[in-house]
């Protein structure tokens, strides 16, 4: 929890819009016979940076990896950013471009240099030019302080490193959402900070933030609503102050007293 609050969070640019950008209305899932998500309904608004927590096999990275399709959903409606998740192929592209996503195991290409992690999809997906795609790449890998790592391979860098090009990947797609999976668990406590800075400055800059992970200083400083998930549902959700001061359910109040 130390390790965010050393910095002074600018919450000026973190305005939460009317727009929504997500909205899941009675959405379950079910893999095979077991019903690993129940009744879910959210509305997140463009600007909004959500924590969700909960214990491990709540449905946390299914309910994410819902958003953006890499796991379809079986009832219910997923509207993102005016395009609903169906069965529809041109609507995943669509989707997939504006959604950006960054998991636990950063997911590099690990026989592509950095920059060509980097320009891969706006290259293949977006028709981006190939010097246009670089200059981007370029762009915001500054932007997570790493430019001189460009011309290496993943392997050649530290996990910190690697989680901040994967950020930097899914920025060169210039997404209206980021959908974050534990990003920082597989990393050295020395590296948390590097990519956590990374994330509050996304968040400074107004990104809408979809963030699983165990950080709590971080959903304290950074975050406007927790949500805290069980056995496939959201069991409750609030402000941080509120979620870690006064936990409603018996189960928040369980979880709480096992992670702070
Ligand atoms: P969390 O991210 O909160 O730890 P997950 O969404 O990964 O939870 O998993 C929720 C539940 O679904 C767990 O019981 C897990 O074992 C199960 N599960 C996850 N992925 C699959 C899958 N591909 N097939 C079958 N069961 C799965
Ligand atoms: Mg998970």
């Amino acid at each position: 929890m130390s390790l965010v609050q050393e910095r002074t969070i600018n919450r000026s640019q973190m305005q939460v819009s009317d727009e929504v950008a997500i909205q899941i209305t009675n959405m379950n899932k079910w893999y095979g016979d077991f019903h690993v998500l129940r009744d879910i309904n959210l509305t997140v608004n463009q600007g909004e940076r959500i924590v969700i927590a909960g214990p491990s096999g709540s449905g946390k990275s299914t309910m994410i990896r819902c958003i953006n399709r890499l796991e379809e959903h079986q009832k219910g409606q997923i509207i993102v950013d005016g395009t609903e998740l169906s069965s529809d192929l041109k609507n995943i592209d669509k989707i997939r471009s504006e959604v950006g996503m960054c998991f636990q195991h950063f997911n590099l290409f690990p026989h592509l240099t950095i920059l060509e992690n980097c320009t891969l999809a706006p290259m293949w997906v977006r028709k981006t030019p190939k010097k246009e795609a670089e200059a981007l790449a370029m762009h915001f890998l500054e932007k997570v302080k790493i430019p001189e790592q460009a011309d290496k391979y993943p392997g050649m860098l530290s996990g910190g490193q690697q989680q901040r090009v994967a950020i930097a990947r899914s920025l060169c797609m210039q997404p209206r959402i980021m959908l974050f999976d534990e990003p920082t668990s597989a990393l050295d406590p020395e590296m948390i900070k590097e990519v956590l800075d990374t994330m509050i400055e996304l968040a400074e800059e107004g990104m809408t933030m979809l963030c699983v992970t165990h950080e709590m200083g971080f959903a304290r400083q950074v975050a406007n609503r927790v949500i805290f998930m069980d056995q496939g549902q959201i069991v409750e959700q609030n402000e941080p102050e509120e979620f870690f001061n006064n936990p409603q359910s018996d189960r928040t109040k369980l979880f709480l007293s096992q992670i702070l």
